[in-house]
């Protein structure tokens, strides 16, 4: 069967001289893995539409137990992101983090739609890239199912202002029971509420209103080590590649 659909190229593999095993993620069918032989030798529109960092329409062809891509043309590009080293960087772990944190065969149209402003603002941003990069992971996050209850505390439901989150309880938790946890319990971050705050905002807020923020750097590192524990406990998912590109 043969399908249309548009989609991102999240990673490719070259698995021969002609053909290339890419992973995309797709508005029709989620993630998918895809063979291509579309594109190799002589240059074409293919050839772009299935290069990282596109936006492209791709007709797919739907075989019994795997998928490949019959022809491939390019909707939007991305590419000027490759030209700025920062921007790259971070582009570059958003990917990884969408391939890794997306079920393969999922339709999730959401994280579809969530990348691809992602990368659109990415592109006309013009200082901290990296605040993007935090917003996006706590959308993707919420995308997938596990955003963080902050609205409320997520044992006893009180909307009590609260200063504490936990990782493994999935929210934030009163005072009261804060107190009936144990104090040195794993994973629990005592971090106040102006930070709870802002996770709350990067939840709830449209995400083009985001375009010329810049979340301050203490915020934001403490925001980024709660997501790398958050998506440990609840993912399984340790050292991404292109983390090491973002300490540069
Ligand atoms: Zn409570």
């Amino acid at each position: 069967m043969i399908t249309r659909t548009d989609g991102i190229i999240l990673r490719q593999t070259k698995i021969a001289d002609d053909r290339r095993m890419l992973t995309l993620l797709t508005r029709q069918f989620g993630k998918i893995s895809a063979g291509a032989g579309v594109g190799s030798g002589k240059r074409s529109r293919s050839q772009l539409a299935i290069k990282a960092f596109t936006h492209g329409r791709y007709e797919i062809y739907t075989g019994r137990s795997s998928y490949s891509i019959n022809s491939a043309e390019t909707l939007e590009s991305f590419y000027d992101i490759g030209t700025d080293v920062e921007k790259f960087a971070v582009a570059s772990y958003a990917l990884e983090l969408t391939d890794r944190m997306l079920a393969e065969n999922a339709m999730n149209e959401e994280a579809l739609e969530l990348l691809l402003k992602f990368l659109r603002l990415l592109v006309r941003r013009q200082k901290a890239p990296e605040t993007l990069l935090a917003v996006y992971k706590w959308k993707l996050l919420g995308a997938c199912g596990y955003a963080p209850v902050t609205g409320r505390c997520v044992l006893c439901g009180s909307r009590q202002p609260a200063s504490s989150l936990s990782v493994v309880d999935g929210g934030v938790i009163c005072e009261e029971c804060r107190s009936t946890r144990h104090p040195n319990m794993r994973l629990i971050y005592d971090i106040g509420f102006d930070i709870i705050r802002t996770l709350e905002y990067i939840q709830i807020t449209e995400f083009d209103a985001f375009e010329k923020l810049v979340l301050n750097k203490k915020t934001s590192d403490i925001l980024d080590m709660i997501f790398r524990d958050y998506i440990s406990y609840h993912l399984e998912i340790d050292g991404l590649k292109s983390e090491a590109f973002l300490k540069i």
